[in-house]
């Protein structure tokens, strides 16, 4: 059976917020690639993204995907991280999704995404709480 430190250590870079950094032109790429875009290196360190950020792209999904029918309206935003990066996160703890605007701070914080009805499965990942 495997301690519960290996398995954390093993989580998908999804659930560690870390990305890969070009070691050639610094350009951080989340999530990572095997080459980078900007001068085709294919050496990376691997660094832990900022949790810290703004909107850049605030989106309300009035059509659910399926296991989201309860949370509709369902903000999502892509969120420019402080050192550039940028990624698509649900908005969590939204009263009212519509107040989401360009340039609100936010910080990404560790949270329960699904639940599986039938199976009881919950997935985590990472969403976006206004500061
Ligand atoms: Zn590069």
């Amino acid at each position: 059976m495997e301690s519960p430190a290996r398995s954390w250590r093993e989580y998908p870079q999804r659930y560690r917020l870390e990305a890969a950094k070009c070691t050639k032109c610094g350009k951080v790429l989340y999530p990572p690639r095997v080459v980078c875009p900007a001068c085709h290196g294919r050496e990376f360190e691997t660094v832990t993204l900022p949790r810290d950020g703004h909107v850049v792209a605030p989106t309300v999904v009035r059509v659910p995907p399926t296991g989201f029918e309860e949370e509709t309206p369902l903000p999502i935003a892509v969120v420019e991280l402080s050192n550039g990066v940028r990624l698509m996160v649900q908005v969590a703890d939204m009263a009212d999704p519509m107040e989401l605007k360009i340039g609100d701070p936010v910080h990404l914080e560790f949270r329960k995404i699904q639940q599986d009805g039938e199976a009881g499965l919950l997935f985590y990942g990472h969403k976006a709480v206004r500061d």
